[in-house]
């Protein structure tokens, strides 16, 4: 069987790992000039900064374990570090066990019990697809919400809960099937984020080595249908024949190359929408509180656009030069970019107002990530089943679309894909 792979991101490259060590012939084809996708790692006087993701979710004898191991790649735990959610104009601890979270000023304390009876909420099936917000005001109460979840979604999916399906973190509906989520998050142990040594790049590059052929600068323009049931994709002057398509790729590039072969696929994943954000990389003079934390999110309503900053050179110590701070402020996204925020000042203003010890940046470098993160708003899980649904024998989709947000969700969805 031989399978052609479009897309060198995480997803297609793990996904060309699971075939080739099940004896399949592979080749991948990437757009861009080196593989990775919104996974890379570029260097910065002294150290580095991540274009996409900052650590992945690790825990021994997962996914991610097992395709660390399989690609020997070294990586390293930052530990547990403090976190803060902004709210009502200050910083406010972010607890580590529930019995802290009991003393917090995060929650009103009516919040905080109904929480408490999340155990004895009634399991409710699958169908229909439930609202985000919708499904965590059903089993811990309307506190948890729209006090806590607001900011903890803005940080992995940029967008306000209120818009998007449960589906958006899969793991929420997998909880709940075991009975409660306090249940599933018991019964799945405690995940640790790690980065890789060198950061998150490596782990892409690392993939690819272990494969046969990755091509770079080549982009997939047109798919046919080839007579005996095989599929022939062309592109940059190059045309490859294969028994198997697979599509790594976001929604709507999967969307361009289907329009042809696969109306309803293309429909459907033209559908799904994606969400950009500013990315302000700054590096400061450490301050005790803040420097080995993992760093804060903003309530969304007082964010007003901006929605948090994370703490790098915490994080992965490379990333930055001995005894500098580095950090990474997360700007826009589906909440809109109010004027103040398109220039650093005015980031910088905001992040003053959250931490106002902070000193000067010695450097600053601004990445626009768009169309980076899928938008998984209600309907999502219609979309999906049209998009698979439509796709004809021999062609397949995957993305972190179809699997959830994070690299952990990918690697997951791609052992059951591959089972
Ligand atoms: C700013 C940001 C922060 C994040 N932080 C985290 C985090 O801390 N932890 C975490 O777990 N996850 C995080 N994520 C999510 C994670 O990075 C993504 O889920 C993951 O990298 C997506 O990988 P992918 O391979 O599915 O897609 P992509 O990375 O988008 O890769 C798709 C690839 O396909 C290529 N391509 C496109 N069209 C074609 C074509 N026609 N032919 C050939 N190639 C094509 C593109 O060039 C690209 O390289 C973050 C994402 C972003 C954007």
């Amino acid at each position: 069987m031989s399978t052609l792979i479009l897309g060198g991101g995480v997803t297609g490259l793990a996904a060309a790992l699971h075939l080739q060590r099940k004896g399949e012939s592979v080749e991948v084809w990437e757009a861009g000039a080196s593989v990775g996708g919104w996974m890379k790692t570029l260097p910065w006087e002294g150290g580095h900064f991540e274009t996409g993701p900052q650590g992945v979710l690790w825990q021994k004898g997962t996914a991610v374990d097992r395709l660390f191991s399989a690609i020997e790649l070294p990586f390293k735990s930052p530990g547990t570090g403090a976190r803060w959610v902004g709210k009502g104009g200050s910083l406010i601890p972010v607890p580590a066990s529930p019995p802290a979270l009991m003393f917090s000023p995060l929650m009103s304390v009516g919040a905080k019990l109904r929480m408490m009876l999340e155990p004895f909420q009634p399991v409710r099936p699958a169908e229909p697809e439930e609202g985000l917000s919708a499904f965590i005001t059903r089993r811990l109460g309307k506190g948890v919400a729209t006090e806590l979840l607001p900011s903890m979604i803005a940080g992995v999916l940029a967008a306000p809960a209120e818009i998007l399906s449960v589906d958006a973190i899969p793991k929420l509906r997998q909880w709940e099937a075991t009975g409660s989520l306090v249940n599933g998050i018991r019964k799945s142990g405690v995940s640790h984020m790690v980065v890789p040594e060198g950061g998150m790049g490596q782990l892409p590059i690392r993939l690819a080595s272990k494969l046969g052929t990755v091509r770079v600068g080549l982009r997939a323009e047109r798919m046919e249908a080839l007579s005996d049931g095989r599929w022939r994709v062309s592109g940059g002057g190059e045309m490859r024949e294969a028994d198997r398509v697979v599509l790594a790729l976001p929604a709507y590039e999967a969307a361009a190359l289907l329009g042809s072969v696969a109306h309803q696929s293309a429909e459907a994943l033209g559908a799904i929408p994606y969400t950009s954000v500013d990315l302000w990389h700054s590096r400061h003079a450490p301050l005790p509180a803040l420097k080995d934390s993992f760093g804060f999110l903003i309530h969304p309503p007082e964010g007003r656009g901006y929605l948090g900053s994370l703490v790098p050179s915490w994080m992965d110590p490379q990333s930055a030069p001995a005894g500098v701070m580095q950090l990474r402020s997360f700007i826009g996204g589906a909440f809109g970019k109010p004027a103040d925020l398109e220039a650093w000042e005015g980031v910088f203003a905001r992040l003053k107002h959250w931490v106002p010890t902070l000193g000067d940046p010695a450097a600053v470098r601004h990445e626009r990530a768009e169309r980076a993160i899928p938008r998984p708003e209600l309907g999502h899980r219609a979309r999906i089943k049209a998009a698979l649904e439509g796709l004809p024998a021999g062609v397949d989709w995957l993305s972190n679309a179809r699997f959830g947000p994070g690299v952990r969700d990918i690697l997951e969805g791609l052992e059951t894909w591959m089972s």
